[in-house]
Order: C-alpha cells, then sequence, then structure tokens
C-alpha cells in the first residue's frame, strides 16, 4: 500500500536512492550517482504524506475530487510548522 522502500529519484541524474535506517527530519539525502542534494527527509515525509493522501481520497471520492484535493492540500500546508516572524518597528523620528 504505501511506499516502504522509501525510494528517492534523483533529481538531477534520476538515479534511485533510499532512505535508510532512522533518519532524523534535517538529514540531507545525498545521491549516490552524482553526489546531488536531493532532500532533507522532513521534505521527503512531507511530500511523501501529501502524495499519499491525495492518491488514497482520490480512490475513495468519484466526484467533485478536485475540490476536496485542494481543501486536503490546504488542510496539510497548515500543519507546516510556523515561521519565526520578524517584526519591523518603523523609525521613530528623534526629532521633538
Ligand atoms: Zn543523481
Amino acid at each position: 500500500m504505501f511506499n516502504r522502500s522509501r525510494q528517492v529519484a534523483c533529481t538531477h541524474c534520476h538515479g534511485v536512492n533510499y532512505w535508510k535506517g532512522d533518519p532524523a527530519p534535517t538529514d540531507e539525502l545525498a545521491c549516490r550517482y552524482c553526489n546531488s542534494f536531493i532532500t532533507t527527509y522532513d521534505d521527503y515525509i512531507l511530500n511523501f504524506v501529501r502524495v499519499e493522501a491525495a492518491r488514497m481520497l482520490a480512490q475513495f471520492m468519484e466526484t467533485d475530487c478536485e475540490h476536496d484535493l485542494a481543501m486536503l492540500k490546504h488542510a496539510l500546508s497548515q500543519q507546516l510548522p510556523p515561521r519565526p516572524k520578524r517584526v519591523t518597528r518603523p523609525y521613530l523620528s528623534a526629532s521633538r
């Protein structure tokens, strides 16, 4: 049902690579053929969940698939950790 081999194709040379062991979220997968950076484990899992969820939804939805997929994608996008906000204060004039 799931892609348990954790297979990832290199985006540069299309060589087949695999995640091994229990990678940390920040671990990076480098291509074993051309040594290019492919993805981090976090990004891989996120993309994996999106693809699998869309695929499973598509199996059970007969109509209005696009709308539900759009809602699912939106829901998944809300799960991303919030980026730190940079607060920029307006410059306060020192005159007076
Ligand atoms: Zn490669």
